[in-house]
């Protein structure tokens, strides 16, 4: 059975008239290795810690700004969101089609909320908590390309064509602003695109950036703005000490206006000047050490990196898989071939380079979770090949072979082939970032030994659901950075910076999307989903 929404009644839970406050038991275990009559042997000591969450229920009216816009994502959100809000529906060569949220975690996945008269009752995730209506979102943002939506929308040759027609009334008069062009930060066959940019040096960019948001809320009149980056996939840019590695060098850069800095990092500075929530959907390293500090210091909140929208995600699921039924995989192969401008941009080795590394580590935890099949340090190769086919446009093709280890020596290898309009897959992620971002910034917690509530760390892990390299700080770190970085810098940069606690990064994808969960639950004093469905056994 499906119900649409339900209140939780518990001692645990407490609904004001603008608050849900909930006692949250959480069950979790403490490991010593300890030395018992001369031989040392791991103990596992269960331990109930108490949480207590405060979710501000006062749902704002939110703001979105994408940057990158104009392009097919910025593009496809938009007008799928229209689409939905205004109940359109349109003929495609098969049948009517009603506007949907097909692929959106938060709008059209469900949860489990328990059973009623033997038969398990289910609820949209959305009910969890109280959350933005996507209707009611306000969208803008930047694009080098001066292109208005409607427009846009025609270039990205995403959606059916009578779609676009009912859409273009509602996108003409949408025009992105003016945005950071820097040639050096992506490929060169975008040059020609770039007829929108902010003039100046880099630091009266980040103040343009900063007006533009001010600007924005005013006009709009919304509560609350999350800006995400969806455009091009930019190079990694250099992390070095005394440039970007702290917070003061840093701010020290942009004062003398370093070429290094990239525009990502100069729009997430404005960001994270402001208090706005800054995304960074592409693989570039936006977030160099001297920003993952300066967000932490100002409490602002940072997620990414990477839309998990298509062969990442299979990947995260059937490694998963695999790994957790004791097969092996050795030999993990991915070629991709896209024509949109995404894939133009990326035909490019430095930022086709990006993107190989935040698509590289995805497999790592769960093979480190297993030394029953791997010796220290072994690891499955792993390929991954972009290429550029124009005439394929925003219609991607991936193509995986995965070959395992199995049982006496035996090999199987399984073969996928995927095809589906990139951005159609990308939207509805961006759309749960953003929903998913907003929400994380109701809620404040404390353990039982501290003092005060608090909000989540500023980098996002609870968004690692939604993005193929997520984005944890260790050390002041962005982990997926370190095999790119030469160990001697490393050490300096851990050295003098300061040293939040080290989070594990889990990329497996069912157990992201159980954190995510279990985390909503914890808000309204539900327990975790254990499905041990013991009542029936
Ligand atoms: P796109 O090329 O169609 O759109 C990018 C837009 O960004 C373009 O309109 C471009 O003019 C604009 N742009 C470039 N640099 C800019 C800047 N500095 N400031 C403002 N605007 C700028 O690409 P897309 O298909 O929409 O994908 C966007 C990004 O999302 C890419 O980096 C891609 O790798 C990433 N991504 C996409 C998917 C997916 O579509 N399934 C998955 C993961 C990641």
């Amino acid at each position: 059975m499906f119900i649409q929404s339900f209140k939780v009644e518990s001692p645990n839970v407490k609904y004001t008239e603008s608050e849900i406050e909930s006692v949250y038991n959480y069950e979790t275990t403490e490991l010593v290795h300890e030395n018992k009559n001369g031989s040392y042997q791991w103990v596992v000591k269960p331990k109930t810690v108490k949480y207590e969450f405060k979710t501000n229920t006062d749902v704002p009216k939110l703001g979105v700004m994408l940057v990158g816009w104009g392009g097919n994502n910025g593009s496809t959100l938009t007008g799928g969101v229209i689409a939905n809000r205004e109940g359109i529906s349109w003929a495609t060569k098969d049948k009517i089609q009603q506007a949907n949220y097909f692929g959106s975690l938060t709008q059209a996945s469900a949860i489990r909320v328990g059973s009623f008269q033997g038969e398990e009752i289910y609820a949209p995730f959305k009910s969890l908590l109280p959350m933005v209506n996507p209707d009611d979102i306000v969208f803008g943002g930047w694009d080098i390309s001066n292109l208005n939506l409607a427009d846009a929308m025609a270039r990205a040759k995403v959606f059916d064509i009578d779609l676009q027609k009912q859409l273009r009334p509602y996108m003409e008069s949408m025009t992105p602003l003016p945005g950071i062009f820097d040639p050096d930060f992506i490929a060169a066959n975008q040059g020609d695109r770039a007829n929108n940019v902010i003039k100046g040096t880099k630091k009266e960019q980040v103040q343009q950036i900063i007006k533009d948001i001010k600007e924005f809320k005013e006009k709009s009149k919304v509560d609350k703005v999350v800006v995400l980056w969806t455009a091009n996939t930019e190079r990694y840019s250099n992390v070095v000490v005394g440039l970007n590695d702290t917070e003061e060098n840093l701010l020290a850069s942009l004062d003398r206006n370093e070429a290094e800095i990239s525009p990502s990092t100069l729009y997430a500075i404005a960001c994270v000047m402001e208090n706005v929530p800054f995304i960074n959907g592409s693989p570039q390293n936006t977030f160099v050490p001297g920003l993952i500090d300066l967000a932490i210091r100002r409490n602002s909140l940072i997620g990414g990196d990477d839309f998990k929208s298509g062969q990442t995600k299979m990947k995260s699921v059937l490694v998963d898989f695999l790994v957790g039924a004791g097969i092996k995989p050795t030999s993990i192969v991915s070629y991709n071939h896209l024509g949109n401008n995404d894939g133009m941009n990326l035909s490019a080795p430095q930022t086709f380079r990006s993107k190989e590394i935040s698509k590289s580590n995805v497999v790592d935890d769960m093979v480190n979770s297993n030394a029953i099949l791997y010796e220290p340090g072994e690891h499955p190769d792993h390929v991954v090949v972009i290429k550029y086919v124009p005439y394929v446009a925003d219609s991607k093709r991936a193509m995986d072979e995965y070959t395992s280890e199995i049982f006496m020596g035996g090999k199987n290898t399984i073969v996928l082939h995927n095809t589906c309009e990139d951005s159609l897959l990308a939207a509805p992620i961006i759309l749960d970032l953003v929903l998913l971002a907003e929400l994380s910034t109701r809620i404040q917690f404390k353990a039982e030994n501290e003092g005060k509530f608090h909000s989540f760390h500023p980098v996002a892990t609870i968004l690692s659901y939604l993005t193929k390299a997520p984005l944890v700080s260790l050390n002041s770190l962005s982990i997926h950075n370190m095999k790119f970085w030469k160990v001697a810098k490393l050490i300096i940069v851990v050295a003098t910076t300061q040293v939040p606690p080290g989070t594990p990064v889990v990329n497996a994808l069912s157990k992201q999307r159980a954190m995510l969960e279990n985390i909503m639950r914890a808000c309204v004093g539900l327990a975790p989903e254990n499905n041990m469905i013991l009542e029936y056994k």
